[in-house]
C-alpha cells in the first residue's frame, strides 16, 4: 500500500454561518488505498469531499497532498483531484467525446485521445462500439461506467466519490459495487468514497470512517469497525445488533438487569465500579431449551420470523426489549411464533462498549 500520508487533513473545520458542518477533522489516506466515508444523510459527507477537491473553501485548518498544501489551490488547479458524479456527463455528446473531454482540455492530439478513450472501453468493460454511441441511448449502468472511464482519463492521484451508485436499482448496484472494487485494484489508484450504506463500505472498502455530526465517530478497517464499534451510534449503524446494559460492581462481579450471568464471569474492559453496553450481533446469539453452557442468557418468546434470503432473521420478545437473532436458512427453528425459549451467547463473541448505558 506504498507511503503513508498521500491526503493529509489536519484540523479541518467547515462552518455555515453558526452552522458548523464539518468538525476538527483529521486524516490520513494512505496512497493506494479504498478509503470510504459513511454517515447518515445531513453528517456533513458532501462537505468534506467538496473541501478535498477545492468547490469549497476550508473555514480552519489544513488540507496537504503529499508535501503540498492544497486547502487555499481551486479545484482546476488540483489536477490531481477529481470527483466522479454520475449525473455530470454530457448528454449530447457521444461516449467518446465524454471519455476524451479532459484529454480534450489537456490539448491531446486525436489519434492519443482515442487510443486512451478505447483503453478506458476495454478497463470498464464496455463495447469498443460504443465509442461513437450517444450518452442519452446508454442505460444507467452504461452510463456510471463512461462516467468513470472519464474521471479516469483525468489520470488523477485520488478519485473521489459522492454516492454515485444511489440512485441506481439494487442488482446494478450490488454489480457495479464489485466492478469498483476490482477497478480500483487493478488502477492502483486512491480511491475515497461516500455513501450512506454500510453494505457498500463493506463490500469495497480497505477502511471506512464513520461520520456523525461533522466528525469522524470511527476510523478502521471494516472487519473491527462492525466487531468492535467505539460507540452505540457505530454499532447501530454497521446493521444489525443487540445491546445489553452492564455493570460491574466494586468487586469486578457483572450485573445486569436484562441477562443472566454465568458465575464468576469477567469482563477484562469492564472495570469494577464502572458501566457500558455489551454488544452481541445477531449471527452469534444461539436460541435453546436452557441456559447451560452460555456465559450470557435470557429468555424471550419468539416475536416474528423474517426471510432474508440465505438467513433468516428473528424478532425476539425480551426484557430488554427486542432481540434479533439470525439464523442459515437450514438452521431454521421449527419452533416459531409465541414459543418461549432461551438466548444464550458466549463472551469471546461479545464486544463491550464502555459509554453510559
Ligand atoms: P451529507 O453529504 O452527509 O448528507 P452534507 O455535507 O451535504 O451532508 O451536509 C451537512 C450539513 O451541512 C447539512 O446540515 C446541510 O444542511 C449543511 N450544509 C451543506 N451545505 C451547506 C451550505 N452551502 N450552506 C448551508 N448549510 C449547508
Ligand atoms: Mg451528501
Amino acid at each position: 500500500m506504498g507511503s503513508p500520508g498521500l491526503l493529509r487533513l489536519r484540523g479541518v473545520v467547515k462552518r455555515f454561518g453558526s452552522f458548523t458542518a464539518v468538525r476538527d477533522i483529521d486524516l490520513d489516506i494512505v496512497e493506494g488505498e479504498f478509503f470510504t466515508i459513511v454517515g447518515p444523510s445531513g453528517s456533513g459527507k458532501s462537505t468534506l469531499i467538496r473541501l478535498l477537491v477545492g468547490m469549497d473553501e476550508v473555514t480552519e485548518g489544513e488540507i496537504w497532498l503529499r508535501d503540498k498544501r492544497i486547502d487555499k489551490t481551486p479545484a482546476n488547479l488540483r489536477p490531481t483531484c477529481m470527483v466522479f458524479q454520475s449525473l455530470a456527463l454530457f448528454p449530447h455528446m457521444t461516449v467518446g467525446q465524454n471519455i476524451e473531454f479532459p484529454l480534450k482540455l489537456r490539448k491531446e492530439p486525436q489519434d492519443k485521445r482515442r487510443a486512451r478513450a478505447e483503453e478506458l472501453l476495454d478497463l470498464l468493460r464496455l463495447p469498443r462500439s460504443y465509442y461513437d454511441k450517444r450518452i442519452s441511448q446508454c442505460s444507467g449502468g452504461e452510463r456510471q461506467r463512461v462516467a468513470l472511464a472519464r474521471a479516469l482519463a483525468f489520470d488523477p492521484e485520488i478519485l473521489f466519490f459522492d454516492e454515485p451508485l444511489s440512485a441506481l436499482d439494487y442488482r446494478l448496484r450490488k454489480t457495479l459495487e464489485k466492478e469498483l472494487k476490482d477497478l480500483h485494484a487493478r488502477t492502483g489508484k486512491t480511491f475515497v468514497y461516500i455513501t450512506h450504506s454500510l453494505e457498500e463500505a463493506m463490500v469495497m472498502s480497505d477502511r471506512i470512517a464513520i461520520m456523525k455530526e461533522g466528525r469522524f465517530e470511527q476510523i478502521a478497517v471494516a472487519d473491527e469497525i462492525y466487531s468492535a464499534p467505539v460507540s452505540r451510534f457505530v454499532a447501530e449503524f454497521m446493521g444489525e445488533v443487540n445491546l445489553f446494559p452492564l455493570s460491574a460492581g466494586a468487586d469486578g462481579r457483572i450485573a445486569s438487569d436484562a441477562l443472566s450471568v454465568r458465575p464468576g464471569m469477567r469482563l477484562s474492559q469492564l472495570t469494577p465500579g464502572s458501566g457500558g453496553l455489551l454488544m452481541v450481533r445477531p449471527e452469534y446469539v444461539r436460541l435453546a431449551g436452557d441456559a447451560d453452557g452460555f456465559d450470557f442468557s435470557l429468555k424471550g418468546i419468539v416475536h416474528g420470523e423474517y426471510a432474508l434470503g440465505s438467513r433468516i432473521q428473528y424478532e425476539i420478545e425480551t426484557v430488554n426489549g427486542m432481540v434479533t437473532v439470525e439464523k442459515l436458512r437450514e438452521d431454521r427453528l421449527t419452533a416459531t411464533e409465541g414459543q418461549t425459549l432461551v438466548l444464550g451467547f458466549n463472551a469471546e463473541n461479545t464486544h463491550f462498549i464502555g459509554e453510559a448505558a
